[in-house]
């Protein structure tokens, strides 16, 4: 258990992370030394920044904060605090089941943990975080919340109404982070196309793509979480146009069955789902499309399945993932309709759909060999360097493979090279370098 030293644990997604990120940079500043290893934790003190999306979610949260109360029990760690979605969720709840833990905070009253360890909020450091990916990309979060009212969806309880920053404090973050050394940002938000809404009364994300895509440095701009329904058009021209922003948009469609999409609350049709996929493929060329599904909605029956298979078979999205439905409390959903199909039907056709997207994927890839890439380096792992493509987010999507081997040109991490595809699996693909392309601007 090593003095002054302090382990933050982040569940969840990348939006969590940012919040760790910044808080980090917090700690750092009030001269800890931190880590953000779950695997190996060695601090006095530990903070886990929770998830409580959905079922999964919870119990690996709260699995991991068990784990950590029996260090401490044991006398491995001094002290313990929770923060993040669950603890906003659950509170009083968790302090009464959990009392080991020292305090949980919400998501958005963690800075309180520094005056509890006594320590002062750094206001100078303003924006400042410690990065945990590779120092070339970084998540830029643009908003907190969601103000849409999906069926099924727990966040806008957890994290209330959409909230814009404003765009000003977004190009200068982008700015900073250029400035420490980040080429790519992965733009995320609960409900991306909702930006300015809230802060400008009109749908603003275009122009703030557009605004960050001009900031000098910026190599690559990737946008994540999008919601189908009023997809504001003029981020067709900003993808088109600026050869920076990624031809890559996340869109989770959650599915295609009228009766489903409208007990979901989810207000497109699939007459309207169909026409913005076949709008995105013509207005932005070579736009990869990825997307999460969802089977086992209450009262999907097998018609409503097979209409989401075959929406899958011929789209062909380039990425997808899919989630069983489970009943969160609180939701709309949970509140007003059955969970009437039963488990082993959720995971059968969660199956089935992964493994008609499975052989989409393989040949998706296949496609791709002979053609030369633009790579971003990200890592060396084993014979291999890793790397991406302007298609693929960092943890989700395949990689580019690249032998590193001894009487191979070495390559830089971080840096971006010509590659040419010559072969894929399943998954991945594997590739040699043709050019340095990193001092090219795209
Ligand atoms: S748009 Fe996304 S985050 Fe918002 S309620 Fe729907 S599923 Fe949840």
């Amino acid at each position: 258990m090593k003095r002054n030293t302090v382990d933050v644990i982040t569940l969840g997604c990348s939006k969590n992370l940012v919040d760790s990120e910044k808080l980090l940079r917090q700690l750092q500043a009030n001269g800890y030394r931190v880590t953000h290893d779950s695997e190996d934790p060695e601090g006095e003190i530990a903070v886990i920044n929770t998830c409580g999306f959905i079922g999964d979610a919870k119990e690996e949260s709260i699995n991991t904060i068990l784990e950590f109360c029996e260090a401490k029990e044991e006398g491995r760690l001094r002290r313990l605090y929770v923060m993040g979605c669950l603890s906003e969720r659950y509170l009083k709840e968790l302090q009464v089941e959990i009392p080991q833990v020292d305090k949980f905070y919400g998501k958005f009253d963690w800075e309180a943990l520094l005056a509890d360890l006594g320590k002062p909020y750094h206001t100078e450091i303003g924006r400042e975080r410690s990065l945990t990916t590779p120092s070339h990309y970084a998540y830029l979060k643009i908003s907190e919340g969601c103000d849409r009212k999906c069926a099924y969806c727990a966040i806008p309880i957890i994290t209330g109404r959409h909230v814009s920053r404003p765009m000003e404090d977004i190009v200068e973050e982008v700015k900073w982070l250029v400035s420490q050394g980040v080429k790519e940002f992965q733009v995320i938000a609960q409900e991306l196309t909702y930006y300015g809404v809230d802060l400008y009364k009109e749908q603003k994300i275009a122009e703030l793509v557009e605004r960050i895509a001009h900031v000098e440095g910026v190599e690559w701009v990737r946008l994540h979480y999008a919601y189908p329904t009023h997809f504001p058009e003029d981020l067709f021209r900003v993808m088109r146009e600026n050869a920076n922003v990624c031809k890559y948009m996340d869109i989770a469609l959650q599915h295609i069955s009228d009766s489903v999409l409208e007990r979901m609350r989810r207000h497109i049709t699939k007459e309207e789902t169909y026409a913005l996929i076949e709008k995105f493929r013509r207005e932005v060329p070579g736009i990869h499309l990825r997307t999460t599904l969802m089977v086992g909605f209450p009262g999907e029956t097998e018609a409503d399945f097979e209409e989401l298979k075959e929406f899958v078979r011929r789209v062909r999205f380039d990425r997808m993932g899919a989630f069983a439905y489970s009943e969160e409390e609180g939701t709309y959903a949970a509140e007003h309709y059955k969970d009437d199909v039963p488990a082993e039907v959720k995971q059968q056709r969660l199956d089935e759909l992964m493994d008609i997207q499975e052989g989409i994927s393989a040949e998706l890839g296949m496609a791709k060999v002979g053609k030369t890439l633009k790579v971003i380096i990200d890592r060396i792992e084993g014979e291999y360097y890793i790397g991406r493509t302007e298609y693929d987010s960092p943890e989700v999507d395949p990689e580019v493979l690249i032998a590193c081997g001894e009487g191979e040109t070495p390559l830089q991490i971080g840096a971006f090279y010509d590659v040419e595809i010559t072969s894929s699996d399943d998954f991945d693909l594997y590739g040699t370098v043709v050019s340095d392309s990193s001092q090219v601007s795209v």
